[in-house]
């Protein structure tokens, strides 16, 4: 099953002609994902051809304007369109009565139903599990009250090696048992070890976004070991009393959060419109982690 983010906008604050505002599609084991929703999103998504009525789950992490502005249009959209599936939005409880007033004000009455789970920027939690996936959200530290989003495959179960299974003759009852990495005694009280018959299926990958943040060391226990950090680098060293001052991260801060945490790899994005580049945000977080990349809008990772 496939694991890919899709970047729908690197930008931070204003929106410029290569950048847009923050939005992520995640799409995770047949799950469909959408993380924040700066304006502008819903044609970033025709663009990357996401099927929109697909998406189930909404996480919005703060309420400011570049991280939700697009939400209104894009749920309407979902009603023009015919939905009739209901949706879930995660986001800071005011964000409830926003849309309510948007929506109500405007005569729109949803042909679907939201289900809202409101956020508190301050703890970590398990917002929705399946067989397939887990979403985790985690505290950062910004202007606002400001959510963290964590998502995980669960871990498959050991995998039969069908030739060893089948030329030792043993019953179908041993599989629940080699499957969860037990060993399995016949009636004839015949010991069969797992690891003889089965072997270990690929570790269970994971995504975790941090925007927006300061330098956040408490971070770090909450992705230890993802595959995929997302960490904001909206400033270089130079701005760093602005970073301070606006409560953003500079590509430093985000390479220390990445080694600390030993993640696989890290993804820098909500760029300063002052930057046309990401060059020097790389050249800054390599220092620190190597493994490191700037985003672009409508770049996709596949883990
Ligand atoms: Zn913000």
């Amino acid at each position: 099953m496939s694991f890919e983010v899709t970047i729908l906008g690197s930008g931070a604050a204003l929106p410029t002609q290569k950048r847009n505002p923050t939005a992520q599609f995640i799409s995770c084991s047949n799950r469909s994902i959408l993380i924040d929703c700066g304006e502008g999103t819903q044609t970033q998504l025709r663009k990357a051809g996401v099927k929109i009525q697909k998406i189930s789950h909404i996480l919005i992490s703060h309420l400011h304007g570049d991280h939700y502005f697009g939400l209104v249009g894009l749920l309407s959209t979902m009603h023009l369109l015919g939905r009739d599936q209901g949706i879930t939005v995660y986001g800071p409880v005011e964000l409830e009565l926003i849309l309510k007033l948007q929506l109500e004000i405007g005569g729109t009455k949803l042909g679907y139903s939201i289900c809202f789970v409101p956020l508190n920027g301050l703890e970590y939690k398990c917002l929705f599990q399946d067989k397939l996936i887990e979403i985790h959200t985690f505290p950062l530290k910004h202007k606002l009250p400001t959510n963290g989003f964590l998502i995980r495959e669960k871990q498959k179960d050991r995998s039969i090696i069908g030739d060893e299974f089948k030329s030792a003759g043993l019953s179908l009852l041993a599989i629940p048992f080699f499957k969860k990495g037990e060993d399995y005694v016949n009636e004839l009280g015949v010991t069969y070890h797992y690891k003889d018959f089965t072997y270990f299926p690929a570790k269970a990958k994971s995504y975790a976004f941090c925007s927006d943040t300061i330098y956040f060391q408490e971070v770090v226990q909450y992705i230890k070991g993802v595959t995929v950090l997302y960490h904001e680098a909206t400033f270089t060293e130079k701005e760093r009393e602005r970073a301070k001052k606006t409560m953003h991260s500079t590509a430093k801060d985000a390479a220390k959060i990445a080694f600390d945490a030993k993640v696989g790899k890290l993804l820098l994005g909500h760029l300063s419109a002052r930057f046309d580049d990401g060059d020097l945000h790389i050249k800054e977080a390599s220092e620190f982690f190597e493994n490191v990349e700037v985003v672009a809008d409508l770049n996709v990772f596949r883990l």
